[in-house]
């Protein structure tokens, strides 16, 4: 049983799926599932390749993954090569080790090897894996869910193996995430002549006090799951390249802030327009709201998971909400609980991506006992 975890997962790293990509990594999992008695329907949508899978009825855990990838980067910056998986000393090596191939493999193998052993399983075990979590995430999850929504289904727990654990495996699970609002700011000025400043209006001198005060603002406090509200400043760019003698007419700036359900996109905005009206600027804004925040209490499903974490590892696992979105906040709209547990996030996205193999062969006993407690 042990090789088949890491089996399937080098299976499906050796697949460059660079995301919105599968290139079959899905029909790898769908034939498995099929020979364990899953129904399958294939949601695919433009580029992207989804599946919705189940078994049993009654109350349902579906566990959500995405088996396409972030690129390679420079190839040549690898150890080993990316898209042939490799094990060494102890890791498997190459992209999607831990984001997550591996945890998808995690979880197929630790259902299948639960309905070996329970065929009359109570409850409800679903799939729902998508190919475009890396890329645009409006082909994936978001549109299955809504099809699934139209047909009333209902999701009582969901587990996404997105990579959680910070320093080993199991120390910390997610039960939410913050938004992520981008925005673009125009600050009018008076373009003129440097040699007579008293004709024009600088728009950086002018936007140096608001911005100064913009980098430390305060959008909330945060709360026991949240930490507050933050922005940064991306990008200011004005002026023309090579031109000595002109005072620039206007200075664009990109911000990007990353919020919890206790700052509305409304209430950041207003704030934000607050402080440029204290500095009498004037402007013109434009945002774009790229995910909500979502958050989920904890409740059965969580203590579940982490009594599974604990049995399998010895760990008292912590609950987070940081990190970037995930397609969590697509499932609020079926989901009455949602933990995402899954492998160490030191390397995802990196250079020479590696999970630890006994961490693969661990997480899928959580997985199994997890299913133990809520399907037996
Ligand atoms: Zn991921």
């Amino acid at each position: 049983m042990h090789t088949t975890v890491l089996n399937l997962a080098r299976k499906l790293i050796n697949i460059p799926s660079i995301s919105p990509n599968d290139f079959g990594c899905q029909e790898i999992l769908i034939q498995r599932l099929q020979s364990y008695g899953f129904f399958i329907e294939r949601m695919n949508f433009n580029d992207t390749s989804n599946f919705w899978a189940w078994r049993g009825s009654g109350k349902t855990i579906t566990f959500l993954g995405h088996t396409d990838v972030v690129p390679a980067g420079n190839i040549l910056d690898w150890n080993h090569p990316p898209f042939t998986s490799t094990v060494e000393h102890g890791f498997l090596f190459g992209r999607g080790a831990v984001d997550m191939k591996g945890s998808i493999a995690a979880m197929t193998v630790a259902v299948e090897k639960f309905v070996q052993k329970n065929p009359n399983h109570n409850g409800r075990i679903s799939f729902l894996i998508t190919s475009d979590e890396e890329s645009t995430g409006k082909n994936g999850t978001k549109r299955v869910i809504s099809l699934l929504k139209n047909r009333k289904e209902i999701i009582d727990y969901c587990l996404i193996g997105e990579p959680t654990s910070e320093k080993v495996l199991g120390d910390c699970i997610k039960n939410g995430r913050r938004g992520s609002l981008s925005i673009d700011l125009t600050i009018y000025g008076k373009q003129g002549h440097t040699a007579y400043p008293e004709l024009a209006v600088n728009p950086i001198h002018i936007s140096i006090p608001f911005l100064t005060e913009l980098s430390t603002i305060s959008f909330d406090d945060g709360n026991d799951f949240f930490k507050p509200t933050t922005l940064q400043i991306l990008k200011t760019s004005s002026g023309k390249k090579y031109v000595t003698n002109m005072i620039p007419g206007e200075l664009n700036i990109s911000l990007n802030v990353r919020f919890s359900y206790l700052s509305s996109e409304k209430k950041i905005i207003n704030t934000i327009d607050m402080l440029l009206k204290k500095y009498f600027i004037k402007y013109s804004i434009r945002w774009i709201c790229h995910a909500r925040p979502f958050f989920c209490s904890p409740d059965r499903f969580y203590n579940v998971v982490a009594d599974s974490i604990y049995r399998q590892t010895n760990v008292t696992t912590i609950l987070k909400t940081n990190g970037g979105t995930s397609d969590g906040r697509f499932m609020t709209d079926i989901a009455n609980e949602i933990v995402e547990c899954g492998l160490l996030n030191s390397t995802i996205h990196q250079i020479n991506e590696c999970v630890s193999v006994s961490d693969l062969f661990t997480l899928q006993n959580i997985y199994n006992s997890v299913l133990d407690t809520l399907l037996l």
